[in-house]
């Protein structure tokens, strides 16, 4: 393909042999970048290009240093980038290239931050009919050993384990590469780099046989189906492709069961900002609220529980209780936070042992926490509340004498404080090794010989001023100064002359050099490999590493909840089976920490499980509806909530629809978001679940708006039957509470005095006050004559129940009703009383001429709160210009 040959040749071969984004090569102390890669990561990362000539040819070239690679390689990945790195090795002929591993977003090892690392398969159930045929899933984490499978009936359920995992790289198999629906989603939603992996990675026996290889017969335990082991098997094949080289560490597969989680689609943890905000900012998430965690894999395992909230009440009392009694158990907290503070992440550790990355300070690390184990067991064990909790159950998972064996091994086998590097030397301890002491006894007697010898010379033979010292290129030597160089004895032989002195060697210093050297050689050799032999023994032990990782984890999360808790005053939820849910003083978790906040009681029961929220703007009703969610979420990772008393019946899902704004950025229309996200809450919402619906209907023209949200208010109330806050700006809606009868009307009460509008943040029973927002107009500055027509439209919409534009094609007034007692929108009444169908079926727009729709779209489009006075009495002479038309 190409005529490149040389250097540029080479690379550009090895190009063909992957499928990588980029390739990079090592030349000697560097890893180069050619030709159009060189231009693309001189781009990415700011490198500077330079021209590399071959034969004729010039070459974009762009390099790195050889031990600053990862962080490069690092900056790559994470921008989605797969990068193929080829290795120079040593031949007989000189040297030859190979590429020894891709590193992609899901196998990178060398990740700083401590987020979970998913690389995931999804693979489709072939066998299935039908047109949405269910998925079996795989995710495992390369960095902490985590492997798990996970099935799906759906797509919608595949999609939302996918976001729950929320993974870096998705690999897609045979079928679901033809669903561009689907791949659409994914590409959409997720922050993941989608992969191609080879067809036959998912082919059921290979796959099968992968898996059975890499965990045993533990598969048919799991209960999962040929599409779930596909797609781990094809995990498998391409970790092990990539020359990740970490699956030693995956010891372990474990099934993911959606029914045992509550559902929270994409829409839902964005919308309730659980780990970042709609801004896309850490900081002011739910998850940075409520993190006190001392370790970063406490962090992480937080963040876990917060994306996979549980349904098994046992589970959750389980975590309560030791919520609660960590929560008193103050000064033990502290305690057991302190000697978390001194662990690392051991599952990380065991990854990087079983990858081979790991150095010496890695495995002290290791010893390090393995003996924070003792220290948290003893916290709990001496404070008589934790002692009766379930965190003693905790810290006896992972198996204690296992744990400690091996950190004793380690205490003896390493220094205190060694190197960095593994070929320096100096790891081991005096008596772990007999051959290494011998060596090392051996190398500083001669040393000691060596550093001595000046003091003999000069005594021996009368000499003043001798040194004796090394360089690379004399070796050792003897150094005299000139004026007694001509007094040296006779079997001194020179071999360099110096300004002011000589130098010289002995056939004795000669044979001790030799001696030094084949020591230093020894030795090192020797620690290399003792090194290797004890990260392999701590390889082989990933298991019990993850398991003590996971308890400490465990411990560290709950710690955490109890701090949040105890320092927000937040009370332990009553958890139950039924239908209720009672707040009492609820607050907004995320708010409360920087407003001063309005508690608020919520209500719902059997008799009243949909509550219709109405209130001016801006006063408060979304922080109410999210405030309920979170509370409810909250209970369900068995966390503490802020309220002064809560009773919540267990959900199976969380559904919201929460604002427009957000989702324009992404380019789709809002509305036909905004109605898809309905369809989908319409379909897996259940009797258990609790549905936020937020201005739902909003983006679209009135009387479409009206009809969709009343339409989906009766469809929730009398179908699905799940509990339902509904905030709405389309007062029609209140009446819904008169014809359905566990529809209630709650609205946030807001007050006016002296020109000055006060929002009481308070929600209260019944429908707000309709003329509020007029009266508001009428504050901000709205002119008089829009005000007083706002107020006369209103009368006739409370008398007749109608809503009416002027200026049809007579220019007579039409009027379209709008029933509030059948929800249905009729015709505009005839001069003879009588009532004219409407015209095309049931589409009321259709009795108005276009351009006056459009001046009404864009009448109910206006914000009046926000568009100063100017502004709009200009657009009102728009509008009227319009219609005048
Ligand atoms: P709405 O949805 O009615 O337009 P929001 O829920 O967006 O109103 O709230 C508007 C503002 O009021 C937000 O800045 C929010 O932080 C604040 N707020 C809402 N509820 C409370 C409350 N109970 N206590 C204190 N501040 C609140
Ligand atoms: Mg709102």
């Amino acid at each position: 393909m190409t005529e490149a040959t040389g250097i540029v040749g080479e690379f550009l071969s090895l190009k063909e042999e992957t499928d990588a984004d980029l390739l990079t090569m090592q030349c000697g102390d560097f890893y180069e970048f050619f030709a159009e890669d060189a231009e693309i990561v001189a781009d990415e990362l700011e490198l500077k290009v330079s021209q590399k000539s071959s034969h004729g040819s010039s070459y974009p070239m762009a390099g790195v240093p050889v031990d600053d690679l990862t962080p490069y390689l690092k900056a790559l990945v994470e921008r989605g980038y797969r990068v193929a790195v080829a290795d120079q090795y040593e031949t007989d002929s000189g040297h030859a290239r190979e590429i020894v591993r891709v590193v992609t977003p899901g196998t990178l090892l060398e990740t700083s931050d401590a987020d979970a690392q998913y690389l995931a398969a999804i693979v489709a159930d072939s066998s299935a009919r039908g047109d949405d045929p269910g998925y079996g899933l795989a995710f495992a984490d390369v960095t902490t050993g985590r492997f798990l499978v996970a099935e799906a009936d759906d797509t919608d359920e595949a999609l939302t384990e996918l976001y729950r995992f929320d993974p870096v790289e998705v690999l897609p198999g045979p079928e679901v590469r033809a669903d561009d629906d689907l791949l659409g989603l994914v590409r959409e939603r997720l922050k993941a780099t989608l992969t191609l992996h080879e067809t036959e990675a998912f082919a059921p026996r290979r796959a099968d046989h992968a898996v059975r290889e890499q965990f045993g017969e533990r598969v048919d335990r799991l209960g999962v189906g040929e599409p779930a082991v596909a797609a781990a098997g094809a995990v498998l094949d391409y970790v092990e492709e990539t020359g990740a080289g970490v699956l030693a560490s995956m010891t372990r597969i474990q099934a993911h069961r959606g029914d045992d989680h509550v559902t929270l689609d994409a829409t839902t943890q964005r919308n309730l900002e659980l780990t970042e905000t709609m801004q896309g900012e850490r900081e002011g998430s739910l998850f940075a609220t409520i993190d006190h965690t001392a370790t970063s894999a406490g962090g992480r395992l937080l963040k876990e529980w917060l994306q996979r909230p549980r349904r098994s009440l046992a589970d959750l009392e389980r975590r309560q209780e030791s919520v609660a009694a960590l929560s008193t158990a103050a000064l033990a907290r502290d305690e057991i936070q302190d000697a978390l503070g001194e662990a690392y992440d051991l599952a990380r550790l065991a990854s990087k042992a079983s990858h081979g990355s790991a150095d010496a300070r890695d495995l002290v690390a290791v010893r390090e926490t393995l003996s924070v184990l003792p220290a948290v067991a003893d916290a709990v064990g001496s404070n008589p509340d934790l002692a009766d909790s379930p965190l003693v159950d905790v810290l006896k998972r992972p198996d204690r004498e296992d744990a400690r064996e091996l950190r004793s091994e380690l205490e003896d086998a390493i220094v205190e404080d060694p190197p960095s590097t593994v070929t320096q030397g100096e790891l081991f301890r005096e008596g772990y090794d007999d051959e290494l002491d011998g060596v090392i006894e051996r190398h500083e007697e001669v040393r000691e010989w060596l550093d001595t010898l000046a003091e003999r010379e000069k005594r021996q033979h009368g000499l003043s001023h001798v040194t004796v010292d090394r360089n690379k290129t004399d070796g050792y030597y003897i150094q005299v100064g000139k004026s007694a160089a001509d007094g040296v004895p006779g079997h001194y032989e020179q071999i360099k002359t110096l300004k002011n002195s000589k130098r010289f060697t002995t056939d004795e210093l000669e044979e001790k050099e030799r001696e030094v050297l084949r020591l230093e050689e020894r030795r090192g050799e020797l620690e290399y490999e003792l090194f290797e032999e004890l990260r392999d023994e701590v390889a082989t032990r990933a298991e019990l590493l993850q398991d003590v990782g996971r308890a400490l984890a465990t411990v560290d999360a709950l710690a955490s909840l109890a701090t949040h808790a105890a320092e927000n005053r937040w009370v332990e939820p009553d958890l139950r089976r039924d239908d209720r849910l009672e707040i009492e003083q609820g607050r907004h978790p995320v708010v409360e920490q920087t407003t001063e906040f309005v508690p608020n009681d919520v209500r719902l029961d059997e008799e009243r499980d949909f509550l219709v929220v109405t209130g001016p703007n801006m006063s408060g009703k979304s922080t109410y509806m999210r405030q309920v969610a979170a509370i409810v979420l909250l209970a369900q990772i068995g966390s503490f909530v802020p309220a002064k008393d809560a009773e919540i019946g267990l959900v199976d899902g969380i559904f919201t629809r929460v604002g427009a704004l957000d989702e324009l950025a992404q380019g789709r229309s809002t509305f036909m978001v905004e109605m898809s996200e309905l369809s989908n809450i319409l379909h897996t919402a259940t009797e258990e679940s609790l549905v936020i619906l937020d201005e739902v209907g909003r983006g679209t023209a009135t009387y479409d708006g009206i009809s969709i949200a009343w339409a989906a208010t009766e469809y929730l109330h009398n179908e699905v039957r799940a509990k339902t806050l509904f905030a709405t700006h389309y007062h029609e809606l209140t009446g819904l509470a008169e014809k359905l009868p566990r529809v209630a009307n709650v609205h946030v009460a807001a007050d006016e005095r002296d020109g000055e509008v006060t929002f009481l943040r308070t929600v209260r029973d019944g429908p707000t006050d309709r003329s509020y927002g007029i009266h508001v107009a009428d504050l901000a500055g709205v002119p008089d004559p829009v005000v007083d027509r706002s107020r006369d439209v209103l009368e006739r919409l409370r008398e007749e129940k109608a809503i009416e534009a002027k200026g049809g094609a007579s220019n007579e007034p039409v009027q379209t009703v709008f029933d509030v007692s059948s929800g249905q929108f009729r015709g505009p009444a005839n001069a003879d009383g009588g009532e004219r169908p409407t015209a095309e079926g049931d589409d009321p727009k259709s009795t108005l001429d276009p351009e006056t729709e459009r001046v009404l779209e864009d009448l109910a489009d206006v914000d009046v709160n926000e568009t100063p006075p100017v502004e709009l009495l200009s657009k009102v002479r728009e509008w009227q210009r319009r219609l005048e038309e």
